[in-house]
């Protein structure tokens, strides 16, 4: 089969098409005939080696949309013919946190796609069911295949962990990538206010379009005057921190006094500074978000297809150019996620 195999970390270059022999199927695992696969930056950092898990030969890839051609021992519910998308990692669904309802956590069975699962650079993947979701009828599968990272997340970053309500005011920080862009559509769609901060003016028509009622442009990121006199002066009551550690401290002085500061991204890994006298008197709350589970990725997907979530899908290249595809993702010329698709199968 075709594969796109980083034989060593580094830059783009590594990325070289090949042909391989198609993967096996085990207990538990489906073999998909890959329709599309994202590519995502953390696809970029992977290529480089810095994610501890990954080691080469790799072939890289979380965001995969396929059809089922092999059904593996053990498995139920899944045929031939099935339409799958992946979740970013897996979890084994007995241990007491999986139980408890948060796979996201699972210890037990952390394995992600494209880490130590060959991921979707290929045209065949071996899956297991646990991480796969349903794919509707009608959905594109460049957007099934881009459903998990971007509005799954906002799935599980807005509804699960920050439990947005209908008439909130909800900020978003780095609204213009695809997190970002899927939770101010799904912020709105549920009912909030949704203010969106980035850093650059070009982006403000892919907000309004995306459901923002205000874009606040913010080229230092020093928003939170801003953002407190746009929400009638008590600032807002959840905060999507999409950013990370470079919005942290303006992010918390925009927050009401009983909000929720939701930290989802961390573009640059650094320490932050906290006052925790602020948490206590406003009694905030600040809450992490990681990944998505499956009913997240089952409700993405059917968000997308009934077209109340809009995807943003820049292109399609074919997979000998994924070394492309991660160099204008590392020049930050994409607006909307690159889908890698495989030459179908002669
Ligand atoms: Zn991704
Ligand atoms: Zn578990």
């Amino acid at each position: 089969m075709d594969a796109v195999v980083l034989r060593a970390f580094g830059n783009s270059e590594n990325l070289r098409l090949e042909s391989v022999p198609e993967p096996t199927v085990g207990p538990g695992e489906v073999l998909l005939r890959v329709r599309a696969c994202g590519v995502c930056y953390h696809d970029v950092i992977n290529r480089r080696g810095q994610l501890p898990r990954t080691s080469v030969p790799a072939i890289l890839g979380h965001e995969v949309a396929g059809d089922v051609i092999v059904v593996g021992p053990g498995v139920q519910g899944w045929g031939v013919g099935d339409r799958a998308a992946t979740l970013q990692r897996l979890s084994c669904g007995s241990c007491p946190i999986c139980l408890s309802g948060r796979p996201t956590l699972c210890k037990k069975d952390a394995r992600f796609f494209g880490e130590e699962i060959p991921g979707g650079y290929a045209s065949l993947m071996a899956a297991p069911v646990a991480g796969l979701g349903r794919v509707p009828a009608g959905l594109s599968w460049e957007a099934a295949a881009t459903a998990c990272c971007t509005t799954g997340t906002a799935v599980h970053v807005v509804r699960t962990r920050g439990r947005v309500r209908p008439g909130e005011v909800v900020l978003v920080t780095g609204a213009s990538g695809g997190v970002g862009l899927s939770a101010v559509q799904l912020a709105r769609l549920d009912g909030a206010r949704v203010l969106a901060v980035t850093s650059s003016a070009s982006k403000v028509e892919a907000l309004e379009a995306a459901g923002a009622h205000e874009v606040i442009v913010s080229p230092n990121l020093d928003f939170a005057a801003e953002v407190r006199r746009r929400s009638g002066g008590d600032g807002v009551n959840v905060v999507l921190e999409i950013v990370g550690s470079a919005t942290f401290a303006q992010s918390l002085r925009c927050i009401a006094p009983g909000g929720r500061l939701v930290v989802v991204g961390n573009l640059v890994t650094r320490d932050v500074t906290l006052n925790p006298g602020l948490v206590i008197v406003k009694e905030l709350e600040i809450i992490g978000a990681f990944a998505t589970d499956q009913a997240e990725l089952e409700e993405a997907l059917k968000l997308t297809a009934d077209r109340s979530i809009q995807p943003f899908i820049s292109e399609a290249l074919p997979l000998a150019d994924a070394a492309l595809a991660h160099t204008r993702l590392e020049q930050r010329g994409v607006a909307g996620r690159i889908v890698l698709v495989p030459r179908a199968a002669a």
